[in-house]
């Protein structure tokens, strides 16, 4: 795992480097340039100054002024036709007509000219400066001179030097600045990232870090108080069904009060099973590994069927359950939808008053959206919710009236299914109450058509 992490001191080092390197052989090369300028510079003024030298010997003492000359550089001279008629180091009578060469034809014409040619190698350059003397004739006088791969060649083994000090340096360096930009990082407190702010650039990274820990102490503290509340109420029944079977255990009671023992016992252990069912189906929404798939469905079908499961139930109240809508395709599970229907409609006779009526009513929104919306609303004319438990009832366990609900037989967590179910299907929920007016429901599903 380890060898897989990139260093930064090596990434810095490989980086600082490779921009040392390239500034490196640009001034190299730049300044070897300069080099080469310069002192082609000074070997043309020096070649000015001799055939300077040599046109004012001329004008003084004639041609013969060039014989006692020992001069180190060539010098040539020749007529304005071209033709070469004397030459320091080589028989005039064998050289070619010059009169195209370029510092000759230039001295003809504007009185003196340069240029410069390599000679037999790249590594020597011959440097021409012609003049026009005042009886008309061209004096050349020819230097040779390192040329600038001669110069960058001659300059190898300082500049060679100089390039291992700066890897060296650069090395030192990249060490150095590693050890400074990581200090700070490393000196972050993950779990409060916010209280050393140090790089602006790592404001997102920390920013996500805080997040992470505020969803994750969240999680623990619901993890926490889901475990104390399933534990608390767990305990009361078990509590009660010990008792009544510890009674039970000692013979002290007749058959009549047995039978009623065993009748608690028997509700208490239901309660439990119904308890467990909804802990073991939360945990699985929780998770989203629900075994069952999702399938195109009639949304009234599960309306109806919830009718008939609970109009009987319904009755011993007085209450009635009327359905209102058409026929509405969503794409759903099938078995949580009923699931969520029936824990909705169940709320509404549980909290409903004598004779109370419930409707639920399926109906397609005409909204402006692409998508067609269904929603399904279960409304009562019960006790309602007070407006300051509506946002908790939602929650695990919570119940508005501990007492009272659990008489009627609630766990506390059929509505936290219902929310849970309805995150599941990417659906919305809304709820309107009223205190002794009645509650409304609604759940609103994207339609598939
Ligand atoms: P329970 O099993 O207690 O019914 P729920 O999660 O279904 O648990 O509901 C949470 C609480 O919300 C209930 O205890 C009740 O106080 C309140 N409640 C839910 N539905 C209704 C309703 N239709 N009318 C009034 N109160 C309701």
């Amino acid at each position: 795992m380890k060898s897989k992490n990139k260093s930064i001191s090596l990434t810095i080092f490989k980086n600082t480097f490779l921009i040392g390197t390239c500034v490196y052989f640009i001034c190299a090369i730049f300044m070897v340039e300069k080099i080469t300028a310069y002192y082609e510079d000074q070997m043309f003024s020096e070649l000015e100054i001799e055939a300077s030298f040599l046109r004012q010997g001329i004008n003084k003492s004639g041609f013969e002024f060039i014989d006692g000359l020992n001069e180190r550089n060539r010098i040539t001279f020749i007529s304005p036709d071209g033709t070469v008629f004397y030459d320091s180091q080589a028989d005039a009578q064998t050289m070619e007509n010059h009169r195209d060469r370029q510092e000759v034809a230039q001295a003809l014409s504007e009185g003196s000219g340069r240029s410069t040619r390599y000679s037999y190698t790249m590594l020597k350059k011959t440097l021409n400066y012609a003049e026009r003397l005042d009886d008309g004739n061209i004096v050349r006088v020819s230097g040779q001179y390192f040329s600038y791969q001669a110069i960058l060649l001659g300059l190898f083994q300082p500049l060679l030097f100089m390039f291992v000090i700066a890897l060296i340096i650069t090395g030192i360096m990249a060490s150095i600045m590693t050890k400074n930009i990581i200090k700070p990082i490393n000196e972050i407190d993950l779990e409060n990232p916010k209280i050393n702010p140090n790089y602006a650039e790592l404001q997102p990274l920390l920013d996500k870090i805080e997040d992470a820990n505020f969803e994750h102490n969240e999680r623990e503290q619901m993890r926490q108080e889901f475990s104390a509340n399933v534990s608390h109420e767990l305990k009361t029944p078990l509590t009660s069904i010990s008792g009544f079977a510890e009674l039970m255990k000692s013979g002290a009671v007749d058959e009549k009060t047995m039978k009623d023992f065993a009748t608690d016992i028997y509700k208490e252990s239901q309660r439990l099973i119904s308890l467990v069912n909804d802990i073991i189906k939360l945990s699985k929404l929780d998770e989203k590994s629900i075994p069952l798939s999702k399938t195109k469905f009639n949304l009234m079908d599960a309306v109806k069927k919830v009718q008939n499961l609970l109009q009987p139930i319904a009755d011993k109240n007085g209450i009635t359950i009327g359905i209102q809508g058409t026929d509405a395709y969503i794409f759903a599970v099938p078995q949580l939808i009923e699931e969520m229907v029936y824990n909705l409609t169940e709320n509404a006779v549980k909290y409903n008053k004598p004779d109370g009526r419930i409707l639920i009513s399926v109906t397609r929104a005409e909204s402006n959206a692409k998508q067609k919306e269904i929603i399904l609303s279960v409304s009562d004319t019960g006790i309602g919710i007070p407006q300051a438990d509506q946002n908790r009832v939602f929650e695990r366990f919570y119940r508005v009236d501990k007492s009272h609900s659990k008489e009627i037989g609630g766990t506390g967590l059929g509505l936290s299914i219902v929310k849970h179910s309805a995150d599941y299907h990417d659906a919305k929920i809304k709820l309107e109450s009223k205190e002794n007016e009645g509650t409304k429901i609604s759940i609103t599903f994207k339609e598939n058509t």
